[in-house]
């Protein structure tokens, strides 16, 4: 039977700042929704909202069929199920966790006779609730699972299936996410080489913000030639160049007394494929340097 409608019931275990959020807004979309949190004390303004206040993680689950668990990390998961009957449940983890840690998770929750969908959420707990602000979750693992459910899964956020593998909810959510602090870093550096100077970071933020929206491109041209393995065609800033000039980043930061420690690791990736062989990869753009990070 399809979940879609108001009042369904799920219990959710932990009610730290995400979990506090999630439970927020399926209260207020009229769900049936029983809590269970370590320190108890947590649950009370949600037990004056409405929702039903498990004094066991045993009891939480044995309240609802959809279990969703939003704890500090996996093995704080481990911890408060273990032991527990989880036979016919629906299991949804929105506890961050690795790949490898969503895969054998999945397969604990199989064994216990359980379906189980693993996520990413992409989005803070005041994003939570407010489709306006853009947040959303990754899931994967059982399709079954995650189709019988998707309209309660979709009260808090977007929701976005990413197959069957149940790491992969993981895989999406890390990868974007390591994206995010490369690009952190690169900022941080920028507004480390303006300090003392007469620029103002306030006069900065809007250049840095438009640069950045510009070398966006680069997120598709990178997909496209890893997928073609073509890192030539088209080339318009070679790797022999970017190379040459990054001394140039190198040289200011020091004249700047800037460490260089968050962006001299991909400058020395790029000079690690140019020197690999200069003739080949000096005509390349800075896309082939990615190869040398992987397991391939
Ligand atoms: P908090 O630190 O606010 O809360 C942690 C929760 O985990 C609390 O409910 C805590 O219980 C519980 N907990 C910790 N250890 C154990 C344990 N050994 N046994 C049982 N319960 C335990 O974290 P958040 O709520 O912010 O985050 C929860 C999950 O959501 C994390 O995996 C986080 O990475 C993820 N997330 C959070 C985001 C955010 O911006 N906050 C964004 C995206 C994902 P107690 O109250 O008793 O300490």
């Amino acid at each position: 039977m399809t979940d879609t409608t108001r009042g369904n019931a799920l219990s959710l275990l932990g009610l730290g700042d995400m979990g506090t959020a999630l439970a927020r807004t399926w209260l207020a979309a009229g769900h049936r929704l029983t809590v269970w949190n370590r320190t108890a004390a947590k649950a009370g303004s949600l037990a004056d909202q409405g929702a039903a206040v498990a004094a066991t993680p045993a009891e939480a689950v044995a309240a609802s069929g959809l279990v969703v668990v939003c704890l500090l990390d996996d093995p704080s998961v481990g911890s408060a199920l273990d032991g527990i009957d989880l036979t016919g449940k629906d299991l949804v983890n929105l506890t961050t966790g690795t790949p490898a840690e969503g895969r054998a998770r999945a397969a604990w929750a199989q064994e216990r006779g359980a379906r189980f969908v693993d996520g990413g959420i992409m989005a803070t707990p005041t994003m939570i609730g407010a489709p306006q602000a853009g947040g959303y979750v990754f899931y994967s693992g059982s399709r079954a699972l995650f189709d019988t459910h998707r309209a309660v899964l979709e009260v808090p956020a977007g929701a976005r299936f990413v197959g069957e593998d149940p790491g992969h909810a993981a895989l999406h959510d890390v990868a974007l996410l390591s994206a995010m602090y490369g690009m952190f870093a690169g900022i941080s550096h920028a507004y480390a080489l303006i300090d003392g100077e007469d620029v103002s970071p306030k006069d900065l933020a809007p250049l840095l913000s438009e640069w950045l929206g510009a070398m966006g491109f680069f997120v598709g041209n990178a997909a496209e030639r890893l997928a073609s393995g073509d890192f030539t065609t088209g080339v318009v800033s070679n790797l022999a160049m970017q190379v040459a000039s990054s001394g140039t980043l190198l040289r200011t930061a020091a004249e700047q007394g800037v460490s260089a420690e968050l962006i001299s690791p991909y400058l020395e990736l790029m000079r690690r494929r140019l020197d690999a062989d200069p003739a080949a990869h000096g005509a390349e753009d800075t896309a082939g340097a990615i190869t040398l990070l992987g397991r391939r």
